[in-house]
């Protein structure tokens, strides 16, 4: 009796990254049998029927990797940045989702006396990169529009992805420090590399031939 292949999934982080992320997909031979807009189904089938996606939200991507809930997760680099946990290897720079994590606000914003308050859905890496700088500050912790802050007074400046700046133009803000730029990661269950380990490195070499 020969041994069973087991079947491998994918993790692919909500929205921009999984919309950029569907031709890659799709060059790998793993593209969505169903559409994953009308489709109620949680786990979706691929053209190859030993792979399956979940797209799931991008800060759950690497809790679902670390965890073994997925093999492989496709999610940017601002939330490995984010994320607390080493369960996983990231082998690869998949280059889609390109933006970069910056420091904004009104064009005086970072000249106040008193202690700097920052409006962020990234605290860890605004914790660190202000701690570098040697800036004492408060964060403000939200989950979405970090651009209202500054506009209401709730804080001086905000830290979020910039990507064409227009959202920040369209509010009367400005690019003032850039933190690092960002774009979408392989990440590859520890585990997974040696349960799974043809499957496993099949896709990874397919996806590396794609991007390199
Ligand atoms: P933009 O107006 O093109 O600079 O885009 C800025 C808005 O899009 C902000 O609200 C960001 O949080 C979001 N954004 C930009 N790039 C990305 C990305 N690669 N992934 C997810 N959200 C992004």
């Amino acid at each position: 009796m020969s041994a069973v292949t087991p079947s491998l999934t994918i993790a692919v982080a909500k929205g921009r990254i999984f919309k950029e992320s569907l031709a890659l997909l799709t060059a790998a031979g793993v593209a969505p049998r169903d559409d994953p807009e009308r489709s109620r189904k949680l786990i979706l089938e691929t053209e190859n029927p030993l792979v399956r996606l979940v797209i799931v939200r991008a800060t759950d991507v690497p809790t679902y990797v670390e965890y073994g809930g997925a093999d492989f997760g496709i999610v940017g680099k601002d939330t490995l940045l984010e994320y607390d946990g080493d369960g996983f290897y990231e082998p690869l720079d998949l280059g889609i989702a390109r933006c970069r994590l910056a420091v904004a606000g009104r064009q005086a914003a970072l000249t106040t006396n008193e202690r700097l308050r920052v409006a962020t859905k990234y605290p860890e890496i605004t914790r660190r990169y202000f701690e570098k700088q040697g800036v004492q500050i408060e964060i403000i912790k939200l989950y979405g529009s970090m651009e209202l802050a500054p506009l209401v007074g709730l804080a001086d400046c905000i830290v979020d992805l910039v990507d064409t700046g227009k959202t920040l133009m369209a509010n009367g803000l400005h690019e003032l420090e850039q933190i690092c730029g960002i774009s979408a990661r392989l990440i590859v269950n520890k585990a997974a590399l040696k349960t799974k380990y043809a499957i496993s490195v099949q896709l990874l070499t397919q996806f590396e031939r794609l991007v390199t």
